[in-house]
């Protein structure tokens, strides 16, 4: 629970990563009473980081991705919408969408772009035997018609409403003598910071400089590789003049098994088995990942307790980038007894003379009371009312016309 990726919405909120969900509601309430715009104009960030942090953390789905992936697997898991745009730079700084925020910079000093993620659902037989696929995605690359210029060298002009800074800076009065500063995109120019005349723009992408490309990849899941790992694609994210291409980075997702879970590089099964199995030995065949018939020995005179583990040595999942090691295959083995009466008297005193002897009778002094042992409905379920429940069945035909059985519980 507390091995969170990071932080900081929880920071925001001022609980600790493993809050509950009451927990969240309330530090959230009081956050947003007391940040809220009307009462508090000038806290406009404040709340509106209050607000993300909560709309986050209050969505398990969203919750799961940022504990496992930090402020990565919310960006990836929000599939880009716009309007987070904002508080996500501003939370977390610079950012996916955060095209001219500039803080993301290369080695060689120029604005880098942003890493493009990507989820990628794989088997868990994939993992095991590698896997190589296709992957299209669509992606903006420089026009080659103008060479990502947008238009005619010489046609690009400064904006002239925001003096080429592609923000503009409004002053909102709340109240007399009240004012609030906001910077906003820049409308003329969208934020660009320079305008092309209509005529002069390039045809082939309409002065955006960029165009929409389809791309292939061709991705390699290697044997071993575990879910949540990335494969990156330097560079190949989308283009945008001026920038160096960030990355694509796919994000593996394991699809759940029928058979097997995964633990590292171990695997693990349930295998159901009869009592005779449990204590005459068994064979059974089991299909591995890889296609395999594999055949399970016990031999006869060893026995299987209920719920007990066995464990096959390399027979679990390769090792990533060693996958001739293997881990190892824990099997769990689910006895099922028979019915009740499934034998007749007789043959069951057969049977005990069969079975180890059972312990004597032990000597007790003093008063003794039997007791009735019964069955009990687990379908029916634990909870508050389960106690209550087994004291009603449990009151006889004697205690069953005065009055509800629990009372008579308690005489
Ligand atoms: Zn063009
Ligand atoms: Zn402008």
């Amino acid at each position: 629970m507390a091995n969170v990726a990071d932080t900081k919405l929880y920071d925001i909120l001022g609980v600790p990563p493993g809050a509950s969900d009451n927990e969240l509601k309330k530090a959230y309430r009081k956050l947003a009473k007391e940040y809220h715009p009307d009462k508090n104009p000038n806290a406009g960030d404040k709340f509106k980081e209050i607000s993300f942090a909560y709309e986050v953390l209050s969505n398990p789905e969203k919750r799961e991705l940022y504990d496992r992936y930090g402020e990565q697997g919310l960006r990836e898991g929000s599939g880009g919408s716009s309007g987070m745009d904002d508080i996500f730079s501003h939370i977390f700084g610079g950012g996916l969408f955060n095209f001219m925020g500039g803080q993301s910079r290369s080695r060689n000093g120029r604005r880098r772009g942003e890493d493009m993620m990507h989820p990628l659902k794989v088997s868990l037989e994939d993992l095991y035997n590698g896997k190589t696929t296709k992957l299209q995605l669509s992606k903006n690359v420089l026009c080659s018609a103008c060479n990502g210029q947008g238009g005619k060298s010489g046609a690009v002009q400064k904006c002239s409403a925001c003096r080429g800074r592609g923000v503009r800076i409004m002053i909102r009065q709340l109240a007399p003598g009240m004012v609030q500063q906001m910077q906003s995109v820049c409308s003329d120019c969208n934020g660009e910071g320079e305008v092309i005349n209509e005529k002069d723009r390039c045809k082939k992408c309409e002065g955006k400089k960029v165009i929409k490309e389809v791309k292939i990849l061709e991705v390699h899941v290697d044997k071993g590789m575990k879910h949540g790992q990335r494969i990156t694609f330097s560079g190949e994210a989308d283009q945008a003049p001026g920038v160096e291409p960030g990355d694509i980075v796919l994000l593996l997702q394991e699809k759940e098994n029928e058979v097997f879970q995964r633990d590292g590089n171990d695997l693990h099964m349930t295998h159901k088995i009869g009592l005779v199995e449990a204590l005459c030995g068994f064979q059974f065949t089991f299909k591995h990942l890889d296609g395999r018939q594999i055949v399970v020995k016990y031999p006869p005179g060893k026995v299987i307790e209920p719920g007990c583990v066995r464990v096959v040595r390399g027979e679990g999942m390769p090792q990533y980038r060693n996958p001739f090691e293997k881990g190892d295959l824990y099997i769990k083995f689910d006895v099922q007894f028979p019915e009740n009466n499934w034998i007749s008297p007789e043959k069951l005193s057969e049977l005990e003379d069969l079975l180890p002897a059972r312990p004597e009778f032990p000597n007790v002094i003093g008063d003794t009371e039997e007791v009735d042992l019964q069955e009990l409905d687990t379908t029916r379920g634990s909870g508050g009312g389960h106690r209550r429940e087994v004291y009603i069945d449990s009151s006889d035909e004697e205690s069953s016309h005065h009055g509800p059985g629990v009372q008579c519980a308690h005489q």
